[in-house]
């Protein structure tokens, strides 16, 4: 084969330094400062204690009611839209296929991934319903209405898929349950499948198995991290955060044992100082185990403990989503390709005229994540502009057209060959 840059730079990097990826030694967290005690655990929510009206838009200008799952979720803009409960429209997109929810409490995630908006370092300056999460604002709407509408749309629903987000709280095992029988009460697992994004911190593997037995479809468990030493960097002891690599290995091998082969899988993170070669032997672990990954390039999310970093330099992210792809959906294997010094895919491993059939279908490189009613390699769960602006698109929200494609040749290193 093939396509790729031989040099640690290339002339159309623009991550740091020049590189074409992103380096371990630069991707350092800040260090988390405290919390001033008036403005722990939602105390300013709690205090003012605002009885909630239908659906709240997040805005740091008026005092933010006080919503709590299971009655409140939050939902990403784009489900709001599609749901009809919020107007705007979508660069290129009509709607999304997955209805993310998100539990939501005014105390907040009690963890501080330094990556994530979510994270608790932040409740000194914005209540949780107000915080942005992968670049968007989470309007928070009351589960009734959402199960009324998708229950009366029934077969006609745009939705393909539900996801329910954990976070790390107290009461977020028990609230998933309550919301996944809320939802499964009325609308048939054929209507409109549910996936858990689990928080493994709080989890036992019983809590897998009822969870399953609700008739939730697929388990996934965000890694984020794609290395032991990252992981604790910037979701463990680094950032003053709760979570262990161990524990989270655990809740997913509970997960290929009560879900099943295809039906779990992993989240991870690209560009926070792993390298390629890293990343996707972890791809490579998961497919071993049975599972997936669905994947995610790294943004600065504002206020988060990251946002002075620099987003994942595209060619970095376009040789992940490729490998990713090849592993996953079409048998290809880690130990197939080659690795520079730096840990960059040198070599997919594949005859030329198979690589580039592969990209030209352009799937690769559509957002990654559990599948809707379309094909088994197209995710419901689309993310609009979750991780990039759409100016410059990282994971497509849809099918990339030829002028997608051409881009994302050029961001390979991987210019169409002459017919
Ligand atoms: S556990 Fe999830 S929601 Fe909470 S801070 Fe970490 S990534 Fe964000």
């Amino acid at each position: 084969m093939t396509c790729l840059k031989p040099e640690g730079t290339s002339p159309g990097a623009v991550g740091p330094d020049g590189l074409d990826f992103n380096p371990f030694d630069v991707m350092r967290p800040r260090a988390p400062t405290r919390t001033p005690a008036d403005a722990r655990n939602g105390a300013r929510v709690r205090t003012n204690d605002v009885a909630p009206a239908g659906v709240y838009r997040p805005n740091d200008n008026i005092l933010t009611p006080h919503m709590r799952s299971p009655d409140y979720v939050q939902m990403s803009t784009a489900a709001a839209i599609t749901l009809g409960v919020m107007g705007g429209k979508m660069h290129r997109c009509a709607c999304t296929r997955c209805l993310n929810l998100l539990l939501t409490y005014p105390e907040g995630c009690r963890a501080n991934c330094a990556y994530c908006g979510l994270a608790r370092h932040r409740e000194a300056e914005r209540d949780y319903a107000d915080r942005n999460f992968i670049r968007v604002d989470w309007p928070a709407v009351p589960m009734a209405q959402i199960v009324d509408i998708v229950a009366r749309d029934g077969a006609d629903t745009p939705f393909h898929r539900m996801c329910i987000s954990m976070i790390t709280h107290p009461k977020s095992d028990r609230d998933t349950v309550t919301v996944l029988k809320n939802w499964t009460d009325r609308i048939a697992p054929e209507t409109v499948p549910v996936s858990i994004l689990s928080n493994p911190t709080t989890m036992t593997r019983q809590d897998v198995r009822t969870l399953r037995d609700l008739g939730a479809d697929i388990f996934t468990v965000a890694l984020d991290a794609a290395t032991p030493e990252l992981f604790d960097r910037t979701r463990g002891k680094g950032v003053q955060s709760p979570h262990s690599w161990a524990k989270y290995w655990e809740i997913l091998h509970d997960a290929r044992d009560i879900f099943g082969a295809q039906k779990f899988g992993a989240h991870i993170i690209v560009g926070m100082g792993e390298t390629e070669h890293d990343v996707l032997s972890l791809v490579q672990r998961l497919v071993d185990l049975g599972g997936h990954s669905h994947m995610f390039c790294f943004f600065p999310e504002k206020g988060s403990l990251m946002d002075h970093l620099p987003a994942t330099p595209r060619d970095q992210w376009r040789r992940v989503q490729l490998g990713r792809y090849l592993i996953d959906y079409c048998g290809a294997r880690v130990d197939h390709m080659t690795f520079d010094d730096h840990g960059r895919v040198a070599d997919f491993g594949l005859p030329p005229p198979e690589l580039d059939a592969i990209i030209d279908s352009g799937i690769a490189f559509r957002t990654s994540g559990c599948p809707g009613k379309v094909a088994e390699d197209i995710s419901a769960c689309d993310r609009p502009y979750g991780d990039s602006p759409p100016s410059d698109i990282a994971s497509y929200p849809f099918q990339p057209n030829k002028t997608d494609l051409r881009k994302i040749r050029r961001q390979l290193g991987a210019p169409k060959p002459p017919n």
